[in-house]
């Protein structure tokens, strides 16, 4: 599986965007694919995809020096670009064992989550409520050249039936419980990976789909913004 970055060289769109303060610095991105493996991130793909992906062009300029931090960040409209650590661990939890063909993720954000699961994937389609997210996220989309990545603006509790069932769906807003229509929208095999309880003190959950059984995984605790109806 190869990113669509190219490893040898420098990652010019940033390069030009932010240059003189170092921080798309080669050795600011190794401190935190180092911090990511102590803290139990093992898929070295996923690890290369934390590397590759230039996470300063997702936040703005005033925050870029801490893009690099292993931590989330606001980007307006009070949300946030989701912490590292936690993007990893949702993306290594979904492609686990078989990678799925086609994902639905929901609440896209600044489209940094999209990003760094976009070449394990065949087909990403990706959901977000606020349209001003959603269009910075398109454009960032489109600068690196994510060609499998289809984005709309549209209510998350709703998914997209249009293009499912999928073989994985991949939360990056928090339910109170997961909602009955995206577990229909999830193909036999199916993975979700979703965050669920009150705001700040979530579980992690992944689902497997098993005929008509749902297994349920706990993979820990998380903090995400509330997964919210309607459009913003
Ligand atoms: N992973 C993203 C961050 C997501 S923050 C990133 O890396 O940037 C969660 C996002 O979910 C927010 O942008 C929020 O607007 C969106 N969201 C919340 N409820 C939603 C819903 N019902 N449908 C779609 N998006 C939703």
């Amino acid at each position: 599986m190869k990113p669509p970055y190219d490893r040898a060289a420098p990652i010019v769109t940033s390069a030009s965007r932010h240059s003189g303060i170092g921080m798309t610095s080669a050795r600011t991105r190794e401190r935190l694919v180092q911090r990511l493996r102590e803290q139990g991130i093992v898929n070295p793909e996923v690890l290369e995809q934390i590397r590759n992906v230039p996470r300063h062009l997702f936040v703005d300029e005033a925050l870029a020096t801490r893009a690099y931090e292993d931590t989330a960040l606001p980007i307006g409209l009070g949300q946030t670009i989701s912490q590292p650590y936690v993007v990893a661990r949702m993306t290594e939890a979904l492609i686990e064992g078989t990678a799925p063909r086609k994902v639905l993720e929901i609440g896209t954000g600044c489209g940094y989550q999209t990003a760094v699961l976009s070449p394990f994937v065949k087909f990403l389609y990706s959901v977000e409520r606020i349209s001003a997210l959603l269009e910075r996220a398109r454009a960032r989309v489109k600068e690196l050249n994510l060609r499998n990545v289809h984005l709309r603006h549209g209510d998350g509790f709703k998914g997209w039936v249009s293009h499912a069932p999928y073989d994985g769906i991949l939360m990056a807003a928090a339910p109170l419980a997961i909602p009955e229509v995206l577990l229909t929208q999830l193909g036999p095999g199916g993975r979700l990976i979703a965050p669920v309880g009150p705001e700040g003190r979530q579980q992690l959950l992944r689902i497997t789909r098993r005929g008509d059984d749902f297994h349920q995984e706990m993979l820990g605790l998380v903090s995400f913004v509330p997964l919210l109806k309607g459009l913003g």
